[in-house]
């Protein structure tokens, strides 16, 4: 068992408390993955101090050259994927080919950053006065406190960190607290790729003290923050009082619509990964499922029959579909929900329980579970759970689906299941999240493409795409007369 130390300063480091903090797999709690600094204020305020010089010598450093750094940690992570996917699976639960694919989406996203290298564009536009030049260009904005959930140990830093960097800031960094192994993976192969030190600081510890300490530190002006609705609204106040540039990543409650056209077979497919897959720890997690009347009842003993054959265990054994969940307080979360739905009089159809399998009690397991007769404007309904529960509502219509999809505080992603091509654009207008998938389930993401969502969900700022080049840039306008 190892202890893993913080990296500020350009060196690695114990916690200023010389208090640490153990790190167990959630299939198996006997397993204890390693021990990692519970840092304080006082780590923090080291972290920024260097990651101010840091950036005063990065932010000097060509956009090209900037971008060829995060070529080689794209190289390196390729090196290390197999790697890395198994101590996340050990730390996180999902299972192999789900880590494969977090560190895939890291790798895609380093090589989309390193060619923007060379596009970070202003404008250079005609000016209305005589001799004069006018022209727009994007400068970095200074020291980013990346703040990031347990569910995308690799994809989620590697989202805000890759374009931060690319435009000449210095990041600190605090992983989930679940997930420290790979962020200490992270910052090595940052290291390795030749970052200069001092431009990146990992301080591990929990949200109450370090990651309020980097949100109210006067020196960090941009925060990018993913997690749950109720800590991204007190990293926003907090925020909003500094004037600080602040991206929100935040909850869903996502639904996949099935029509009566629908190609069955692709719907099922669709829900059962959207809904079960990462024991519904994603944002994007289907945790409703929508269906049209006239398929209703045969797409849902279909459903059931497959989601009554998903395996449950450790994700690095071969034929596991779906792992635990991340602690014990996420499972008597969602055992809380189960008793929500029965006092709301859904029809419990699967699941409900903790399995009984000898091999899964050492884990946070908790059975598939599927609540039919969900009635639209529940709680079971409303609110994240956050787990393998999925809520079934019936429908009459296409546009009664659209309207209870929309009636949720959320709006991260839809998807629809139809073969009419007109109804699809529409739905495309008129469902109100950040992504709709057509025929697909409501969870992937592309690297080149904006992620994030509307309403609770987000504050308008994307990760991924262009957008989230804005977003870690400032744009400064220059005259020039002659
Ligand atoms: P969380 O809110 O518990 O923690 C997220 C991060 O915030 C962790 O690093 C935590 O240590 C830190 N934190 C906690 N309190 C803090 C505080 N007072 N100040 C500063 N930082 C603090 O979330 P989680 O349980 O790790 O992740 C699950 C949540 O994340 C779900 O709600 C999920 O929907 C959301 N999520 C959203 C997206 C998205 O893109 N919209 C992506 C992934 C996860």
């Amino acid at each position: 068992m190892t202890t893993f130390k913080n990296f500020i300063g350009g060196e690695w480091v114990e916690p200023s408390t010389g208090d640490y903090f153990e790190n167990r797999n959630p299939a198996d709690t006997t397993d204890l993955v390693g021990r990692f600094p519970r840092s304080g204020a006082e780590d923090v305020q080291r972290a920024v101090e260097s990651a101010q010089r840091g950036f005063a010598l990065w932010r000097r450093t060509p956009a090209p050259a900037r971008g060829d750094v995060l070529r080689r940690v794209g190289d390196l992570m390729v090196r290390r994927k197999e790697e890395i996917a198994d101590l996340m699976t050990r730390e996180m639960g999902k299972p192999l080919n789900e880590t494969r694919g977090d560190v895939q989406e890291g790798i895609d996203t380093a090589f989309y950053a390193a060619t923007e290298g060379r596009r970070l564009f202003g404008h250079t536009v005609p000016s209305e006065l005589r001799s004069k030049w006018a022209m727009s260009f994007r400068r970095p904005v200074g020291v980013c406190g990346i703040i990031t959930p347990f569910n995308f140990p690799m994809a989620i830093p590697t989202w805000k960190m890759f374009p931060a960097l690319l435009c000449g800031n210095a990041c600190v960094f605090k992983p989930a607290e679940d997930v420290p192994h790979t962020g200490h993976v992270l910052v090595e192969i940052l290291l390795e790729a030749g970052l200069p030190p001092e431009v990146i600081q990992l301080v591990h510890g929990f949200g109450e003290t370090v990651g309020k300490s980097i949100v109210e530190h006067p020196d960090v002006p941009v925060i990018s923050f993913t997690g749950s609705t109720e800590t991204g609204r007190i990293v926003g106040e907090t925020c909003g009082r500094m004037h600080k540039r602040l991206s929100l990543e935040m909850g869903g409650k996502n639904a996949q619509i099935v029509l009566d056209d629908a190609d069955l077979d692709l719907a099922l497919e669709g829900v059962l990964w959207g809904a079960f897959g990462t024991t519904g720890q994603r944002c994007t997690a289907t945790s409703r499922l929508i269906l049209q009347k006239g398929i209703h009842d045969r797409f849902l003993a279909d459903l059931e029959k497959r989601a009554s054959a998903l395996r449950l265990g450790d994700g690095r054994k071969d034929g596991t579909d779906v792992g635990p969940l991340i602690h014990e307080a996420s499972r008597e979360k969602v055992e809380s929900y189960v008793e929500i739905g029965q006092k709301e009089k859904a029809d419990l159809v699967l699941g409900g329980e903790r399995p009984s399998g000898k091999d899964l009690q050492n884990g946070h397991f908790f059975q598939p579970t599927i609540f039919a007769g969900v009635k639209a404007g529940s709680r079971l309904e409303q609110e994240e759970i956050f787990g393998p529960v999925l809520s079934v509502i019936r429908v009459d219509s296409a546009d009664e689906a659209f309207r209870i999809n929309n009636d949720v505080k959320y709006g991260l992603s839809s998807s629809l299941y139809t073969r009419d091509v007109n109804l699809a654009f529409r739905a495309l207008e008129t469902l109100d999240n950040g992504i709709t998938y057509i025929n697909a389930p409501t969870i992937g993401a592309e690297a080149h493409l904006p992620f994030g969502g509307v309403k609770q969900t987000g504050n308008g700022h994307r990760e991924g795409g262009w957008e989230v080049y804005e977003f870690y840039s400032e744009t400064k306008v220059g005259y020039l007369d002659y």
